[in-house]
């Protein structure tokens, strides 16, 4: 049987290469163990992330060759806010350079320090711009999310129990906003479901807070709700997409995943005071309210691919990838999160090398142990990515401990899925001759970019 029909042709290739086994063994060891380290060239099939790695349809590049790069006033700028009003229905829409400059806009005007933003799991720019101006992310996902095995059809859910619970014990002022993450990167691309989203404004507007959407992949997570939630069967997605968003004050929203584009991001809201005070600083951060650090060509391409990547077709196309490759994966028994989501498909470290205490930090070693078998890069998303604890200074060892496969979109063969599905199943087999690593360099902020390993002794 094949795999999912591409609903495209190819106009434009890119050459890729196996390096030797040789060079794969000497690169993982100068990149410290860390595949955020690895230089491009050494990479064959690149999982690392779905994040500014799409390819652009024919429409979008046409659209670069329009690019209108004044100062000021763009007409790429005007393009751009009326496809976030179309697709989304936000009002009002602040440009910046992509989705943590719009993250540093946002926690900088709401947040107080001593404050708490609550969220359906953190993702780690957010957890850090929350951190930033004085707050905490305390998690008030529905505890399904926490378990692998689980296949809660909406493991996004926010638990309104937890947050209820947080309100009882510090209080509604403490609470700066409620942050709604959609289909949950850091639980496996887990979608958020309708009813849920609308409970969450109600309690919200009962207690007189704001709720802030972190909307990055809201395309694939309305796509979810189509495809799993009573009633949504025929609506069309942008319908879907509007009435999310009308269950927020505002979002955040990083361009480069569902949009298609290799850059870009924007804040949007229904909020005229929050739109007020954000563009007034975003000309201190990121560059005048009609760029924000975007080229005029960049604009015209994200304004054009948030409708593109509302395409049923597409985002069918789109999903059934990503489950390719886990179903491929499962049918060998490979530990996998489940159900599969939208963007990715994720080991879980701790069953793949249970051999492997928490502090040699299995999922890192599982992600370099992958590049070195196949040349496919993945990335660690376990104890590493979550950091340490902001008052004891302890590293955070979560229940996730995980590796990423993010499948770039548009960009690989059903055969490159194949080929990844059989190296890791390879691996597997030889599992038990895998050393974990030691931690030998730790940045301060984020410290999954830049860290390094050294292998110990079995
Ligand atoms: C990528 C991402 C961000 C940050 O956006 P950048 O464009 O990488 O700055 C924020 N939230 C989520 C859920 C993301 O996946």
């Amino acid at each position: 049987m094949h795999g999912p029909v591409e609903p495209f042709k190819i106009k434009v290739v890119e050459p890729v290469k196996i390096p030797s086994e040789k060079r794969r063994k000497d690169a993982i060891r100068e990149a410290g163990f860390n595949t955020f380290l690895l230089l491009s060239v050494d990479v064959f099939i690149d999982l690392l992330t779905d994040s500014g790695t799409s390819a652009m349809s024919d429409n979008q590049w046409a659209g670069m060759m329009i690019g209108d790069e004044a100062y000021a006033g763009s007409k790429n700028f005007y393009t751009l806010e009326k496809s976030v009003q179309d697709v989304l229905g936000y009002k009002y829409m602040v440009p910046t350079h992509q989705g943590r400059g719009a993250e540093h806009l946002m926690s900088k005007n709401l947040i107080k320090p001593g404050q708490l933003v609550p969220r359906n799991m953190y993702f780690t720019t957010s957890k850090l711009h929350v951190e930033l101006p004085g707050g905490t992310m305390p998690d008030v996902i529905i505890d399904e999310a926490h378990d692998p095995e689980n296949t809660h059809p909406f493991k996004g859910n926010i638990d309104l129990k937890k947050l209820e619970k947080l309100i009882d014990e510090h209080g509604v002022e403490k609470i700066a906003y409620i942050n709604v993450e959609m289909d949950v990167n850091m639980a496996g691309g887990q979608p958020v479901s309708m009813q849920n989203l609308r409970e969450v404004y109600e309690f919200a507007k009962e207690h007189k807070l704001k709720v802030i959407f972190d909307a990055t992949r809201s395309s694939e997570n309305a796509y979810f709700i189509r495809e799993r939630e009573k009633g949504y069967e025929d609506t069309p997605i942008i319908n879907i997409l509007r009435e999310m968003m009308s269950y927020s004050d505002g979002c955040i929203y990083s361009s480069k995943k569902d949009c298609l584009v290799n850059i870009g991001g924007f804040l949007a809201t229904h909020d005229k005071e929050i739109f007020e005070k954000t563009r007034s600083e975003v000309v201190v951060y990121e560059g005048l309210h009609t760029y924000g650090g975007m080229a005029g060509r960049d604009m015209e391409a994200v304004a054009r691919g948030l409708r593109e990547g509302t395409q049923y077709e597409y985002l069918k196309y789109r999903t059934n990838q990503t489950r390719y490759l886990g179903e491929l994966l499962i049918k060998e028994n490979i530990p996998v999160v489940k159900p599969i989501g939208g963007h990715a498909v994720f080991l879980n470290a701790l069953k793949f090398l249970p051999h492997l205490p928490r502090e040699q930090w299995p999922a890192q070693t599982l992600s370099a142990a992958i590049y070195e078998e196949s040349g496919v890069r993945s990335m660690e998303r376990g104890a590493v990515s979550k950091g340490r604890d902001k008052i004891t200074g302890e590293n955070i060892f979560p229940k996730l401990e995980l590796v990423r496969l993010t499948i770039p979109r548009r960009v690989y063969t059903n055969t490159h899925m194949e080929y990844t599905a059989e190296s890791i199943i390879k691996l597997y087999e030889k599992k038990d001759t895998i050393p974990g690593l030691k931690m030998v360099h730790e940045p301060k902020y984020l410290r999954f970019f830049q860290s390094r390993f050294e292998q110990v002794s079995l």
